[in-house]
């Protein structure tokens, strides 16, 4: 083992470290003996191809899924068997596939939902002004409803309400897939630069993404890393 490696064991730096997990859907199984670790500050991609495992990883993760065995320790909790909101509330957020923003309410009253577990009234216009100057248009848009934005603004809406907790970790589950050039682009400058907000782990089955963004790299194929 190398002494970067151990030191991620050891101290204080591994937020979340997923140990010898399996998950099944009925009989099948689609999580095998997976382990990794996201350290403090990183941004780490999870690549691999469709069905490869990345969504079903994510869920486990964030308590929606529940493994048939194996360990998820966040900042040296486990994990497994706790309710998402409990682990919500730990600071740790997942960003599902497919933009799910709440059509009905307007971009201001979608990014309030996601500050539900945030009691400070100032700390929450806080974070509100943080997510309008990190993406402007949303500040632009704040009193439309959110089923009238484009792909590319619905997905930066998820993102920006995951961000109103101020999550220490993030996790988003295929943030680019479906979207146009632009906000392709813009996105992976945010994710490149996600360290002043936290740690971040996201999916993707585009191998530019990792150039473009990435400290680290897990490559899952059918249910196993296999780098
Ligand atoms: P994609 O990019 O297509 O979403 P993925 O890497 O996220 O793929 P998963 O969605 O996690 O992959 O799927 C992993 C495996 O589990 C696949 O073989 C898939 O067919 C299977 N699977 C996923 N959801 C279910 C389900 N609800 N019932 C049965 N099998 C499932």
């Amino acid at each position: 083992m190398t002494e970067e490696l151990e030191k991620g064991t050891l101290g204080e730096e591994t937020l979340l470290e997923v140990k010898e997990l399996n998950v099944y859907y009925g009989l099948i199984r689609a999580i095998k003996d997976v382990s990794f670790k996201v350290r403090k500050g990183e941004i780490v991609t999870l690549i691999g191809a469709n069905g490869a495992g990345k969504t079903t990883t994510m869920q486990s993760i964030t308590g929606l899924l529940h493994p048939k065995s194996g360990h998820i320790f966040y900042k040296g909790k486990e994990l497994v068997g706790m309710p998402t909101h409990k682990i919500v509330k730990m600071g740790l957020t997942l960003v599902p596939e497919g933009r799910r923003v709440f059509a009905e309410l307007t971009v201001y009253e979608n990014l309030q939902m996601g500050g539900f577990t945030e009691k400070d009234r100032n700390k929450l216009k806080e974070n509100l002004e943080m997510v309008y100057e990190l993406f402007p248009r949303l500040g632009e848009r704040r009193k439309q409803l959110a089923g009238a934005l484009s792909g590319g603004e619905q997905q930066m809406l998820a993102i920006g309400r995951a961000m109103m907790c101020q999550p220490e970790l993030l996790l988003l589950d295929e943030p680019v897939n479906g979207l146009d050039f632009q906000s392709t682009e813009f996105l992976y400058q945010l994710m490149g630069s996600y360290q002043q907000y936290g740690t971040l782990l996201f999916s993707s089955h585009i191998l530019e993404s990792i150039c473009l963004t990435s400290d680290r790299v897990l490559v899952l194929e059918q249910g196993r890393i296999s780098r």
